[in-house]
């Protein structure tokens, strides 16, 4: 898997000439040592075991922080020294460094309309344990799920127990908007949810669950997932639909969360005046008149949702629609127009360069291109008018969960001193 991707460090290593200092042990504040020592961590998770001088070279750090920045992490049992290779036939031999993180492991749960996955990774991106159960979808009943998301995570919690590893990271991820403090999901569309508290839920259920647990909805990691992988892009608007409708706004590179936590939660745009009421309480969100339920129905695939579960019929409409199916792709050039009415408001309220359609949108981006394009400004009469890209994300239905365990990488990688505590 392509957790490993040095682009995604791009964003942590990009800026590394920045305050390079001679010694870890100088009068340098605390910040400044730790953004350098994520540095140091950072370019050995992207480059593997590495010379002091390949990171200061590859880092723009001084030789000399390199050495007393090494030393830091070596005596914080963060580093090893690993094997001494010659050095391109000069005759000295050289010592390389590589991360020590062989007894902690990433572990995001994700829960959707279908099923709980657990995805348990090492610090480097491999794949240490991945499993999923069918939580068969009872709707407006959350304590069912839960229990099938806490079997998930128990079987994780087991998984890094048996591999010797402690959980440095846990990201629960949700196919909903989520808010407040604590964190609780609002809204689940897929589930006719209204407020449950996840983690808390969780919590009572495994009492092994470390008390790191955070609750994250699924676009706004899939959506940084998805921008890493972009260059030049600083502002992007991303929509996505598996289960419901998500949304996330990147604006200079960075997410932008909201007062309370719900920026982005373009699903519950209430588009439709006085359209069918939504869980959320408003009427006419946009996920009552182009969420999947509502476009699988109208494409005759009701039936197949009923029988086989959403990325089961999510999958055989994307297939007819390739096919020309009549019925699947009026019900899909219907869903299209509101999508694309909803990127009206939104493109003017963000100008962004890039427009992301994620999850099963990303396939399906021509109604909504041809939709958007039919109703645009002219902008102080210049023409034409430099409309933003409309594009497929690329990381299909894993987008959220590697988004998670990227971003818990980043948080790691930030403070590399406390990695092992
Ligand atoms: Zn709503």
């Amino acid at each position: 898997m392509g957790v490993c991707e040095a682009s995604h460090m791009s964003t942590q290593t990009s800026g590394s000439s920045g305050p390079a200092i001679d010694s870890a042990n100088s009068l340098v504040s605390g910040d400044v040592r730790r953004h350098n020592l994520g540095i140091v961590a950072s370019y050995l998770v992207s480059n593997g075991p590495s010379s002091r001088s390949q990171i200061a070279d590859g880092t723009g750090l001084t030789r000399g922080a390199v050495t007393a920045l090494a030393k830091l992490l070596t005596d914080a049992g963060v580093l090893r020294a690993t094997e001494t290779v010659a050095d391109g036939g000069k005759g000295r031999p050289l010592t390389l460094l590589e991360l020590a993180a062989a007894d902690i492991a990433i572990l995001a749960l994700q829960l959707d309309a279908d099923q709980a996955t657990a995805l348990l990774v090492s610090l480097a991106g491999d794949t240490l344990f991945r499993f999923a159960e069918h939580h068969g979808r009872p709707m407006g009943d959350p304590e069912p799920v839960l229990d099938v998301l806490a079997r998930v995570l128990d079987r994780a919690l087991a998984a890094a127990a048996g591999a010797g590893r402690r959980i440095a990271d846990l990201t629960v991820v949700v196919f909903a908007p989520v808010g407040g403090d604590p964190a609780q999901v609002i809204a689940d569309t897929d589930l006719a949810w209204g407020t449950v508290d996840v983690l808390g839920g969780l919590g009572k259920r495994v009492p092994g669950m470390p008390d790191i647990a955070r609750l994250s909805a699924d676009a706004p990691v899939a959506a940084l997932a998805e921008h890493s992988r972009l260059t030049g892009v600083g502002d992007m608007l991303y929509l996505k639909s598996n289960s419901g409708i998500g949304g996330a706004m990147i604006v200079d590179g960075r997410l932008v969360e909201g007062a309370h936590g719900l920026a982005g939660a373009f699903g519950h745009l209430p588009v439709d005046h006085d359209g069918a009421q939504c869980p959320c309480g408003q009427r006419g969100c946009l996920v009552t008149v182009a969420g999947p339920d509502v476009v699988l129905e109208a494409a005759g695939l009701g039936g197949e949702l009923e029988k086989n579960g959403l990325t089961s019929a999510l999958a055989e409409l994307t297939r007819r629609i390739a096919s020309a199916d009549e019925q699947a792709t009026a019900a899909w050039e219907e869903a299209a127009i509101w999508v694309a009415r909803t990127l009206h408001i939104l493109t003017m309220s963000l100008d962004p360069q890039v427009v992301m359609l994620g999850g099963y949108w990303a396939g399906l981006t021509g109604p909504v291109r041809k939709a958007f394009a039919g109703n645009r400004p002219i902008i102080a009469g210049t023409q034409p008018w430099d409309e933003p890209e409309i594009v497929s994300g690329q990381l299909g239905d894993d987008a959220a969960l590697l988004g998670a365990v990227w971003a818990a990488r980043d948080r790691l990688l930030q403070d590399p001193l406390h990695m092992n505590t």
